[in-house]
């Protein structure tokens, strides 16, 4: 596992903002547009699966082979760019920042994320990133707030209602029909549910609601919880 570092700031306080979220709450564009406010790094931690998740298309193994796609994880050699004005990442070397989008990802992702192993390495690998860029980071996940990095001096669990996760994926995705849509926001969220408590806050972490809220002010409120003296 490598990090593309961003050249070192004289800062050194920790300011690490979690943001939690189920798919299509808006946790990508928020996450990217507070690190932008805030000059801070970012992680998409969705993007380390999705990864893992190329291999496995690309590997023969079974859904059902967990050893094989445990291994696929210990094996993978993920490169990951921090600069939330263009995240990339690679695997083995190859740039699959784009690959990991398709939605043939998305559909097969859960069988990646909901093996324990694969949970294990890539948890590992978060939390090195977050040393590697000083604690300064907007990580965005599943399980940030309560397992990667429970300590954040900021923890967001955000949230919005299906019809308008669906409407937003939907608007990301050209001319995928909302059957497909559907699939990937409502049964993901169930499989990923089965291993991430993401659907209530845990202790200490705001609840945001983006439903009726615009990008701009669901980034604006996150970068208010910001402690002065933290910036
Ligand atoms: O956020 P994104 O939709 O790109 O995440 C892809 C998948 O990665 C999620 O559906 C989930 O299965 C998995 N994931 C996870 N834990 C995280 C981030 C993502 O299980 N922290």
């Amino acid at each position: 596992m490598n990090f593309v570092e961003q050249p070192a700031t004289d800062q050194h306080t920790d300011l690490v903002i979690a943001i939690d979220g189920p798919s299509g709450s808006g946790k990508s564009s928020t996450a990217r547009g507070v690190a932008q406010k805030l000059g801070l790094s970012y992680l998409d931690t969705g993007a380390m699966y999705r990864a893992i998740t190329v291999a496995f298309l690309r590997s023969d193994l079974q859904a059902s082979d967990a050893a094989g796609i445990a291994a696929l994880a210990d094996n993978a050699e993920l490169t990951v760019t921090d600069d939330p004005e263009a995240p990339a990442i690679s695997l083995d070397g190859e740039d699959v920042t784009f690959i990991i989008r398709e939605p043939q990802i998305s559909q097969h992702v859960s069988v990646v994320a909901t093996n324990p192993h694969v949970r294990e390495v890539l948890t590992d690998q978060m939390r090195a990133l977050v040393e590697a860029a000083d604690r300064r980071i907007v990580v965005e996940g599943r399980d940030i707030t309560t397992v990667v990095w429970p300590d954040a001096q900021v923890r967001v669990l955000l949230v919005a209602d299906a019809e308008a996760r669906i409407a937003r994926r939907q608007a990301e995705l050209d001319g995928v029909d909302t059957a497909q849509v559907t699939d990937q926001v409502v049964r993901r969220d169930r499989d990923d549910a089965t291993v991430s408590e993401f659907g209530t806050p845990a202790e200490g972490v705001h609840l945001v609601d983006s439903t009726h809220m615009g990008l701009a002010q669901v980034i604006d409120l996150i970068c208010a919880m910001v402690p002065d003296d933290m910036e």
